[in-house]
């Protein structure tokens, strides 16, 4: 029995095996993450999806029922779904470039001839493009990350250069709000070997839903290293995780209720996205949070950096 994570097999050892974890547990085990594989005498594998079962008699445990089915086809159709979505994004990219730049050719070419009105349509126009392409982008990034087909190319680089150039960018959502942003960062490593666009993208996303979910306060953003981690902390003080949604957070397209009752604008992807970047590099995220007071994420990435990874394309950021 194997667990497959992206394109890497590791042998699970009998203890962690759903029937061991039953026998142990005395309590039904699934295998929700359909990420088990059974081996053939021949070698071949095959993805299975497993359920366990204890059976006692008169209270004591007299053994455990396993059963298992074989989820290649599934998994087909799931890749052949994952393979449209890439496509169909794909192509709605090119006419979305189209309107983005003649919507700014209107908006900069002196304005002839535009009323107040016909302008402020034109914004409108120009930032539901804006989000639609990000939307693209990162459905893009989905598909890229289902199919395992993207790339890590790291390179060694100062971290707190990649940190700098993405508050440069992000810094404008705490401009005129109420919100702080403090960076501390004198801990972090001047040389780490990483992959520029995905520790990019890692602190543009964090950052970014921090100053979104927090309507006033500060965010504070640390990153140190120790002996084994590269850690990055994020911390806000805004609207929080409400405690029952706190397993979906990390889902694809989930949006808390708290953050959608406000007006805040989102896809619900990007955790989604950075958690399996984080992970395929060999870290780790998780969060603490209480609802009305704030929000901290904890990343921790292996401090002997991220190992190359060939792929067909990058993540888009
Ligand atoms: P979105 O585009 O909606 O921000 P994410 O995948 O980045 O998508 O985040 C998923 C959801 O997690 C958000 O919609 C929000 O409900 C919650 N969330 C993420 N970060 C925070 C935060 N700092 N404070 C409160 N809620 C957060």
């Amino acid at each position: 029995m194997v667990a497959k994570k992206s394109h890497k097999r590791i042998l699970i050892i009998e203890d962690e095996r759903p029937m061991a974890k039953t026998l142990k547990a005395r309590q039904e085990v699934l295998n929700q993450q359909r990420d088990i594989e059974y081996v053939r005498k021949d070698g071949t594998r095959f993805p299975v999806a497993i359920s366990v079962s204890p059976m006692a008699v008169g209270g004591e445990l007299i053994g455990a029922v396993e059963v298992f089915r074989d989820i290649t086809k599934e998994q087909q159709v799931d890749k052949a779904k994952t393979e449209f979505v890439s496509l169909a994004s794909h192509q709605l990219r090119t006419p979305l470039t189209a309107i983005s730049w003649y919507t700014e050719m209107l908006l900069t070419d002196d304005k002839k001839g535009l009323s107040d009105t016909q302008e402020d349509y034109l914004n409108e126009v120009r930032l539901a493009t804006e989000r639609m392409i990000d939307l693209v982008n990162a459905l893009l990034n989905v598909s890229r990350i289902e199919l395992g087909t993207f790339a890590v190319e790291p390179v060694e680089l100062d971290v707190k250069k990649v940190l700098q150039d993405v508050i440069r960018d992000v810094g404008v959502l705490a401009k005129d709000r109420k919100v702080s942003l403090v960076t501390d960062d004198a801990r972090a490593p001047d040389r780490y070997l990483t992959d520029p666009n995905l520790l990019g993208m890692v602190f543009q996303n964090l950052i970014s839903n921090a100053l979104k979910y927090t309507p006033e306060g500060t965010v504070t953003v640390r990153v140190y290293a120790d002996d084994t981690w590269l850690n990055i902390e994020v911390e806000d003080t805004g609207y929080g995780i409400p405690d029952d949604q706190r397993d979906q957070i990390f889902t694809k397209l989930f949006r808390a209720d708290n953050v959608k009752a406000q007006d805040t604008t989102g896809t619900g992807l990007g955790l989604y996205i950075i958690k399996a970047v984080i992970e395929e590099v060999g870290g780790s995220i998780r969060f603490e949070s209480e609802e009305g007071k704030g929000t901290t994420f904890f990343v921790r990435l292996p401090i002997e950096g991220m190992q190359p990874k060939q792929g067909s394309k990058p993540l888009e950021s």
